[in-house]
């Protein structure tokens, strides 16, 4: 890839999952890559598979929910890597319940990663991307925007992110940035695991069952993902902005 189209990216929760392999294949593609996490130690898996490949890559520890935090982690990434021009909002958790059983904290919980925490990483990496004239920020929805039992919480996030990715692209487009979100569908990782365990199912079962009803008749991986964040973090996607990719083996999920 030549010089100048090499970026300086920051993913979000991208110790292990879908942000792991977005990091790793933002890498591939060539940028130095912030790989974010609360916990920083656990970052160091996917920093050295970036760097085995000879890659360019820096674990940092931040919850995406402080805004001190948030504002620490994109100073220090723009004075060890260069001024970050890329991000993914990725990070995210879950508290799943049926309404008159989710809590307050449950609530205030899922609301603030998603949502509080992709506003203050996007705020604090704008003024990288403005300065620059060109940016690219991806959020992570999900087909819950749509309505999902058991997921109030987290369904009204990730339709608030659709609504916050359609804002900041009317923003940000003047300045070069373009802003889209990225909605998966059933993805195996560590988040569904933890579903299928609280659902008292075996994984590989709550996967097969759900694989019956996706058109491609599997479930989606992390590089499923990271291929289309790949798409909306790069040149070719200069003129796509405001949208939501859903990714979900099927017309939306
Ligand atoms: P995951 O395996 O649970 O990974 C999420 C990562 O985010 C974890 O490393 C977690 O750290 C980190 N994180 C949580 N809170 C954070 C905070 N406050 N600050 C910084 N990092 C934080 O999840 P995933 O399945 O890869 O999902 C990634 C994204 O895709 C999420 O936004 C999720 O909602 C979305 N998504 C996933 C699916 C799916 O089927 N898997 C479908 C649709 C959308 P800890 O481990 O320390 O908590």
């Amino acid at each position: 890839m030549p010089e100048n189209s090499r970026k300086v990216a920051v993913v979000t929760g991208a110790a292990r999952g879908i942000g792991a392999a977005t990091a790793l294949r933002l890498a591939r593609d060539g940028h130095a890559v912030a790989v974010c996490d609360l916990d920083e130690p656990a970052c160091a898996g996917t920093v050295e598979a970036i760097e085995k490949e000879g890659g360019r890559a820096l674990a940092v520890g931040v919850d995406v929910t402080d805004a001190a935090q948030v504002a620490a982690a994109v100073a220090r990434t723009a004075e060890e890597l260069g001024a970050p021009t890329i991000l993914v909002n990725n990070a995210g958790i879950t508290r799943d319940n049926l309404l008159f059983k989710l809590t307050e904290d449950d609530w205030d919980a899922v609301v603030a990663v998603h949502l509080r925490g992709a506003f203050l990483m996007s705020r604090a990496v704008q003024s990288h991307m403005t300065e620059a004239r060109w940016g690219r920020i991806v959020n992570l929805s999900s087909t819950s925007a749509l309505g999902n039992r058991g997921q109030a919480n987290y369904s009204a996030a990730k339709a608030g992110l659709q609504g916050f990715t359609k804002t900041l692209a009317i923003e940000l487009g003047p300045f070069g940035v373009t802003v889209n979100a990225v909605a998966p569908g059933f993805i195996a990782t560590d988040m569904t695991a933890a579903t299928a365990a609280r659902m008292g199912l075996d994984f590989e079962d709550l996967k097969a069952g759900a694989a019956q009803q996706i058109p491609v008749r599997r479930v989606g991986t992390p590089d499923d993902i990271a291929g289309a964040v790949s798409y909306l973090a790069g040149e070719d996607a200069g003129f796509v902005s405001g949208q939501v990719l859903y990714v979900a083996g099927g017309p939306q999920g």
